[in-house]
């Protein structure tokens, strides 16, 4: 899309293409107002994540934009559960709750895209969002598209930007610099394990990494990564865990495929969330939801959904959008802060 055909102002603007952004736009757009959303990558984007779909996450998908695309399945399509591994070698399985076929095991970029295509935005990629003021009753939002600042207004502004977020940065500096961070990491790679390809496992021995450490399988791909405390070096967790995972399970590495990693915070674990202010409203990870063990997706659909429907009550009968969305969004903070001390009791420590 080029530049030319951004309008000057819009209803809402809505930075990142992730699920959260998607579903504010699908809430927004369904009513009839006009949505520019905003994506700093090239769509389709990679993003590093497991990408399995949970229960509350499809039946969203479902209603809200129809049946997963077969492009975004990987193989094997479908998983049974999460396989939890102890620091013993034993393990539990935790199976999905789902119709019967299993949890829908997707490529990120994919679904993501097909997303973000069905919420009925205008869609502008490669564009970042860098700042924003107040001018007059409207917000100007400024990005920079090839290299280009583009300023574009807007009545409402959401950032659905994930875990590192400009706007959450210049709405409140002092918020933003007393979070403590983590840092995710995975390698892609051609070769063989003797894991279940049809569990996603998780390993909760410390050595392994602060959060856990986890194994699955994409598309013939052996994935594994782990979540560590901003600080902790991460070669010494993953070496570890590469050679527990060729000496007990097998494990034995071609080619390298990929190697990913990305930040988090820990706003979820500690009970901060950040949902913004008046006309400036934040969803899914930037407003700090991830629940236990990094399943994300699901309160992302369903905080863009619920700030799309603040927004628009808001444009019906004045009310303020962020504390109506503020109101809406407490089952939802209960559910994140819960499923992290859950997460601490399984694994018999502290996680983030
Ligand atoms: C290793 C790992 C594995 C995971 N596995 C799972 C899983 O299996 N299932 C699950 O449910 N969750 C999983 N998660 C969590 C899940 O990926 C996230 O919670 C989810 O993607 C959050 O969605 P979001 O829409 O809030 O943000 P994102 O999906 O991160 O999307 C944010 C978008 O905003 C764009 N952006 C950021 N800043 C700007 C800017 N300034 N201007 C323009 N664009 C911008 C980014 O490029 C990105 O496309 C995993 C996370 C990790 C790290």
């Amino acid at each position: 899309m080029n530049e030319q055909y951004i309008n000057p102002i819009y209803d809402v603007i809505i930075v990142g293409a992730g699920p959260s952004g998607s579903a504010a736009s699908k809430a927004i757009s369904d009513k009839g107002h006009s949505v520019l959303l905003i994506e700093k990558k090239k769509l389709p984007r990679y993003k590093i994540c497991s990408g399995i779909i949970f229960i509350k996450s499809l039946e969203i998908t479902e209603k809200y934009f129809g049946t997963i695309p077969d492009a975004a399945f990987v193989s094997p399509p479908y998983l049974k559960g999460v396989r939890l591994w102890d620091s013993d070698g034993k393990s539990t399985d935790w199976p999905f709750k789902t119709d019967g076929k299993g949890a829908p095991n997707v490529w990120r970029s994919e679904y993501d895209n097909w997303l973000a295509q069905n919420s009925g935005a205008q869609i502008v990629d490669q564009c970042r969002a860098v700042g924003f003021k107040q001018s007059g009753d409207n917000l100007e939002v400024r990005c920079i598209r090839n290299n280009i600042p583009v300023n574009v207004k807007c009545r409402f502004l959401i950032s659905a930007e994930g875990s590192s977020s400009t706007i959450r940065a210049k709405l409140d500096p002092e918020f933003e610099n007393n979070l403590d961070k983590f840092f995710a990491y995975q390698n892609y790679y051609e070769g063989h394990c003797n894991l279940d390809p049809l569990y996603y496992h998780g390993f909760l021995d410390e050595n392994f990494g602060d959060i856990y450490a986890w194994f699955n399988v994409k598309d013939n791909l052996l994935v594994f990564g782990t979540g560590i405390k901003v600080g902790n070096k991460i070669t010494q967790y993953l070496e570890k865990f590469q050679l527990f995972l060729e000496e007990k399970h097998d494990m034995k590495l071609n080619k390298m495929v990929r190697k990913a990693s990305c930040i988090g915070y820990n706003m979820c674990s500690t009970n901060r969330f950040y949902l913004g202010k008046d006309n400036i409203l934040l969803v899914g990870e930037s407003a700090g939801f991830l629940n236990m063990f990094g399943e994300g997706i699901s309160s992302a659909l369903s905080t863009g959904l619920l700030a799309g429907n603040a927004v628009c009550e808001s444009f019906r009968t004045g009310k303020n959008a962020a504390s109506s969305y503020n109101d809406a969004a407490q089952k939802e903070m209960k559910y994140t802060s819960t499923s992290w001390k859950l997460a601490e009791r399984m694994a018999g420590r502290k996680v983030i």
